[in-house]
């Protein structure tokens, strides 16, 4: 496994196992058991996920003790106006004494009230790191002035096809780390059937997914690969015994679409997104 240091000193594992749609009917905590039992040490969820509780019973079933696992969760958009309340959700969901990292999952309405809070549970030790999510440069061009403690992570959308070259100069400039979520493209049938990166992948024995994970990585992100299905949770995992030399590096880097899915800056967003997907407190 290969750790990063966060600008705050904290170490995350450079690959964490995904959990959106991953419902919480018992599929969660038999992937993630999966996911710890091959190897993963870093999980993503989200309070909105609904999640966090299966992924909480799986940590502690794994029998690994809980400081080798790093846990994410995030605080959705209903929860800004209370933001301490959302953690303690989130703690007692997990059934921990304290979460890894904890983001701002969508940078809309009282984003600051959030921050604050997330600042607060931080001090009091509720919190290893805290960041956010779905930063544009101009979100977070308004949001950095106006806060105390800086971010460690930006969670945002990347993956071959899209590959964020903005937002990615920015955080490095400013020392932030950036997690891809979506790092297969959601699945994106294109680019994981896409020739280049099966001819690239050829060379090392090692399928397109692998090959899209070690770029991301070798690019200096984290990525969360998600997967119910055993052998792709593995497979997504073995990707540190190869490297992929400068020029196919370039190959790749010439695939860029420069076209995420989503627009963090377009109007309504915040809007859409809390009617789209809401919480039972
Ligand atoms: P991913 O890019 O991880 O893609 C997941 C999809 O790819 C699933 O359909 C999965 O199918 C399929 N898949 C997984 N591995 C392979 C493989 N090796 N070959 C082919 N297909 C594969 O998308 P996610 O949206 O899940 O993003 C990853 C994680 O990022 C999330 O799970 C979540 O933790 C986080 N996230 C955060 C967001 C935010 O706003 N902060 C937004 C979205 C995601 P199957 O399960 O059937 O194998």
């Amino acid at each position: 496994m290969e750790y990063i240091k966060l600008n705050d000193g904290i170490e995350i594992p450079a690959i964490g196992f995904g959990t959106f749609l991953i419902p919480p009917d018992g599929s969660t905590y038999r992937a993630v058991r999966e996911a710890l039992e091959v190897g993963y040490r870093h999980i993503d969820t989200a309070t909105v996920y609904e999640n966090e509780e299966e992924v909480g019973r799986a940590v502690r079933d794994s029998g690994i003790p809980r400081e080798e696992i790093f846990i994410t969760s995030k605080l959705w958009l209903s929860q800004f106006g209370d933001p301490q309340k959302g953690v303690e959700r989130s703690l007692k969901k997990l059934n921990m004494d304290y979460i890894d990292l904890y983001l701002v999952h969508q940078p809309y309405f009282d984003v600051l009230n959030a921050w604050k809070g997330l600042e607060a549970a931080k001090k009091e030790g509720k919190i290893r790191s805290i960041g956010v999510s779905n930063m544009s440069p101009k979100i977070w061009n308004e949001f950095i002035p106006k806060i105390e403690t800086f971010p460690s992570v930006n969670q945002i959308e990347c993956n071959p096809f899209a590959q964020q070259k903005a937002v990615r100069m920015l955080m490095a400039a400013d020392d932030v780390k950036v997690e891809c979520w979506g790092p297969l493209g959601q699945g994106n049938k294109d680019l994981l059937t896409n020739e280049t990166l099966r001819l690239i992948g050829e060379r090392y024995g090692k399928n397109i997914g692998q090959v899209i994970l070690r770029f991301e990585t070798q690019e200096g992100m984290i990525v969360l690969p998600k997967s119910v299905h055993p052998e792709r949770i593995k497979s997504n995992l073995e990707i540190f015994d190869f490297t992929l030399t400068e020029d196919e590096m370039n190959v790749i880097r010439a695939l860029d679409t420069d076209k995420p899915s989503r627009n963090p800056d377009e109007p309504g967003r915040g809007e859409y997104l809390s009617k789209k997907f809401t919480i039972v407190e």
